[in-house]
């Protein structure tokens, strides 16, 4: 282990020292998508987050246990229990049937978070694929007398679960100003309370995903899946939980309710919440036009981004801000980002070459115990960087000799900027993102040389057609003395 962990929980509302229940293992739990549409940048900048946090845990020598969940029964559009479900809208308007649409999203989802390499979890268990458990679970919490059954569906009594447990205690949220907070729905008069929410749906005529269960046909309530899924892999109590800072309440309220309900057992140590994405200073919003996926800055497309940002460089922009503040993205600030990324990725190839001195004028073991300590300081990220540029300065002044590393220093050096910048911070040398850049230089290469031949047959029509069509597609081709050069815009 290298040195203490203290971790911001939001449970307490303090930086804690982080005490895993059963040493070295470590079980965390984060929610996963609802497969229904594209992953947001907001939800990628989250699963980064947690990609982080996971891998600073396998770096200190912890087993980690990472189970992130799948949504992929259609729960309904809004938090009180009614609208229509939303996999199954989705269906409806891509003339697809559900179970083809959370298999497409699910597999663009995987390739999302390839692409920004986030590690895969250790368990990745499906909502459908855990229904017995959750019938199981609804029956225990009303053998407890804390849900009630109405006309097949079933409902968490919040308020008789209120008088002996402390509901709201991880938003912070009291129960009588929610119920007076709370307007009467439309249909929702089957609850006895609106602060109540369903454990089980009773199905609709046509409501496809649908299970037998002892109340009749229906599907389970949103929360419950990760109070199910959760406690089967890493038992009724655990180290870690994430998530995105909207789903705190009701979402994880709800599901420490359930499980508090169910196994009589606080969940949870350490809740970690990821804080929000903003583009350009406001919320973003599809409806107001103000609204980017991670392929639009993957491709540069226009009107809101000006032109392709590598996954690296958009990771490494992500992980300059620490997880539990606001991140506003915005062209300018993404621009900034890529140069510095460029910055650290060539004084890391700079390094390679460095030739050890006779005596070291830098200390890097000083410099190693204050990279640690910042990860080890609620994993914080943008501190981290920031140290890894001051070895960017000392790298420079190795070059140009005004600094000097002996081998000693100098090899731990190179293996500990390899630690971080690849192994915690996940920023892999972008040749190896994929082979398609590689592609992309063999068919450059090969239109460069249809350029020359046609330069020497003094083919000016072609060559210029070329390197206009390349432009065009934001390749710049440069002329000189030692041959033709290409970089991309
Ligand atoms: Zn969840």
């Amino acid at each position: 282990m290298t040195g203490k962990l203290y971790i911001h929980n939001s449970l307490t509302r303090t930086k804690q020292l982080f005490e895993p229940l059963n040493p070295p293992f470590v079980g965390m739990y984060v929610c996963g998508p609802t497969v229904y549409n594209e992953v947001h940048l907001g939800n990628l900048r989250t699963f980064i987050s947690f990609d982080l946090i996971y891998r600073w845990l396998i770096a200190s020598g912890y087993k980690v246990r990472y189970v992130r969940n799948i949504t992929d029964v259609g729960h309904l559009e809004n938090d009180a229990d009614q609208g229509e479900d939303k996999i199954s809208k989705r269906a409806r308007l891509e003339q697809l049937e559900p179970m083809e649409i959370v298999q497409k999203y699910t597999n663009s989802f995987h390739q999302v978070l390839d692409i920004f390499n986030c590690l895969p979890p250790s368990i990745e268990p499906t909502a459908t694929g855990h229904i017995v458990e959750q019938i199981e679970m609804t029956k225990a919490i009303l053998a407890k007398g804390l849900a009630y059954e109405v006309n097949g569906s079933v409902y968490f009594d919040v308020k008789k679960y209120a008088e002996k447990h402390p509901y709201g205690i991880l938003s912070g949220r009291n129960i009588d100003e929610l119920i007076s907070g709370t307007r009467d729905l439309e249909g929702q008069e089957e609850k006895r309370n609106p602060l109540d929410f369903a454990l089980w749906k009773k199905a609709s005529p046509e409501h496809i995903m649908r299970w037998p269960s002892p109340w009749g046909e229906g599907f389970p309530g949103w929360h419950l899946e990760c109070s199910v899924m959760s406690s089967k892999y890493l038992g009724t109590k655990f180290d870690i939980h994430g998530g995105g800072m909207d789903l705190k309440f009701p979402h994880h309220e709800c599901e420490i309710a359930q499980n508090c309900a169910a196994n009589d057992e606080d969940p949870v140590r350490y809740w970690i919440h990821g804080n929000m994405l903003t583009l350009n200073g406001k919320k973003m919003s599809k409806s107001e036009g103000n609204f980017i996926l991670p392929r639009d800055l993957l491709y540069g497309t226009p009107p809101l981004v000006d032109k392709p940002y590598s996954a690296m460089a958009i990771r490494f922009f992500i992980l300059q801000a620490h997880y539990g503040s606001t991140l506003d993205i915005s062209m300018d600030a993404l621009a900034a980002s890529e140069k510095a990324y460029r910055r650290l990725v060539q004084a890391m190839k700079e390094l390679n070459n460095l030739k050890s001195g006779n005596i070291s004028t830098w200390d890097v073991n000083a410099w190693n115990f204050e990279c640690e300590a910042a990860m080890n300081d609620d994993f914080n990220s943008p501190v981290l960087i920031a140290q890894l540029f001051e070895a960017v300065r000392v790298i420079n002044g190795c070059k140009d000799g005004s600094q000097q590393l002996d081998e000693l220093s100098l090899n731990f050096l190179k293996k500990q900027m390899h630690l971080y910048m690849i192994d915690v911070l996940g920023l892999k040398p972008e040749e190896e993102t994929s082979g398609k850049l590689n592609q992309l230089e063999a068919v450059i290469k090969l239109l460069l040389d249809i350029r020359k031949s046609a330069r020497d047959r003094k083919d000016w029509a072609t060559s210029d057609l070329i390197r206009d069509e390349l432009l065009k597609a934001g390749i710049i081709i440069k002329d000189g003395k030692e041959g033709t050069t290409w970089e991309i815009n």
